[in-house]
């Protein structure tokens, strides 16, 4: 049986009258631009994240670029930018004239490592970008505290994490900004592009959504320079049939890792990562990595957060054997990606920045050599996730 990576028609088309309903219900509105459905849209994803303001966006990406041009971040400003990750984090920032600096990846969260970012502050920083990556936030609390030894702003890149907490909260409270992304592979996937900025600051969400219409108000007076970053009557609408159902989706996500968390554990071989006080310290991970004798390490949730699973990512040890298991599932026709082969510093459109932007990432360097993704989303059956495991589990010596 074959197991795709992702099932978009497994969660949309038990919705079909629904869906079809909303599409009407704009169609015979005729507002195409804004209008109710964004408004309500905004108003439901700012309660379930807990914050003052949301605003709709045309994309995960022109939600990070909205942000940081209204932080205005802009040509000699250096921002600490997590080299492990998607590369419209990274793209927005060199598209504002600023110049991203990479950090270094946790080897146990994937998350950004709090001690290379300090390592990498120097006078011309101006923002830290943590991003919560496969559905995990990042530790917020230690961003907070460098943020706020050294001045920094903080824009959190949730595109993979919408409706991800820690410590309770989905929102950090010394952000600036948070984005998502409705991209169809991500937790809430829309039909088509579509993102999202939240903010706690009045004026920040002002500037935002002056920004959002070419930075007119009123209509054709431009004090500031925006762009076209509107979110869809219609991607609003049909995205609020699936916001209702959000908390289920994040539910069978959960199920479907702690299965597979339970079942693959047991194959000889296979450990979990061991979130509790190693995050961070790369040299301990190597040892307690070393000392398992693992061959494969499960993904697991830092202490204090809820993880939403966008991806459920393992890592493959030794030379060569990642690309083994990609085959190996590829074959068996079991879905399976690599998120992300390059790292944003070896990225060839980058190596016109300074030397400096890009050295000491040799962490990221190994998890994206090591990393492939495995099929969780909602629907997955049961026989599905045991079609997985088996696959998983008659990899040689994976086993
Ligand atoms: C998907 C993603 C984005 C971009 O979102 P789009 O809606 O595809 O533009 C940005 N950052 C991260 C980490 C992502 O995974």
């Amino acid at each position: 049986m074959a197991v795709p990576l992702l099932d978009v028609n497994a969660q949309n088309l038990p919705l079909e009258a629904e869906l079809t309903a909303a599409f009407t219900r704009v169609l015979r509105d005729g507002r195409f631009i804004m209008g109710p459905d964004v408004a309500e849209l905004e108003a439901e994803v700012a309660a379930m994240l807990g914050v003052p303001h949301a605003i709709g966006v045309s994309s995960g990406t022109d939600a990070l670029l909205l942000a940081f041009m209204a932080l205005g971040l802009g040509p000699g400003d250096e921002v600490l930018c997590p080299t492990f990750t998607f590369f419209a984090t990274a793209g927005t920032l060199a598209r504002t004239g600023a110049t991203p600096v990479f950090v270094d990846a946790c080897p146990v969260c994937f998350n950004l490592d709090i001690e290379d970012a300090r390592r990498k502050i120097t006078p011309k920083t101006r923002a830290i970008v943590p991003v919560h990556l496969f559905g995990q936030m990042a530790d917020l609390d230690a961003v907070n505290a460098l943020a706020e030894e050294h001045g920094l702003r903080i824009i959190e890149d949730g595109a993979q994490s919408i409706g991800a907490r820690r410590h309770g909260a989905g929102f950090g409270a010394k952000s600036d900004f948070a984005t998502y992304s409705f991209f169809p592979s991500k937790n809430l996937g829309g039909f088509g592009d579509g993102g999202m900025v939240v903010t706690g600051d009045d004026e920040l969400a002002e500037k935002a959504r002056i920004m959002r219409v070419h930075g007119g108000k009123p209509k054709y007076y431009h004090h500031v320079v925006g762009g076209n970053f509107r979110l869809d009557a219609l991607q609003a609408a049909l995205l609020r049939v699936k916001l209702a159902r959000y908390g289920e989706y994040t539910e069978s996500r959960r199920r479907n890792a702690a299965y597979y968390t339970e079942k693959l554990a047991q194959i000889p071989g296979v450990v979990i990562a061991d979130p509790s006080g190693h995050c961070h310290d790369a040299v301990t991970q190597a040892r307690w990595l070393a000392e398992s004798g693992a061959k494969l390490v499960l993904p697991a949730a830092s202490p204090h957060n809820d993880h939403i699973w966008n991806q459920f990512t393992l890592r493959v040890i030794g030379e060569g054997r990642r690309d083994a298991l990609r085959q190996h599932l590829a074959d068996r026709q079991i879905g399976c990606e690599v998120y992300y082969p390059l790292t944003m510093d070896q990225q060839p459109c980058f190596r016109n920045l300074p030397e400096s932007s890009r050295q000491g990432c040799e962490n990221a360097h190994r998890l994206a050599s090591e990393v492939i993704s495995i099929p969780i989303y909602p629907e997955l059956t049961r026989a599905q996730r045991d079609e997985v495991i088996e696959a998983v589990g008659a990899f040689p010596n994976a086993g």
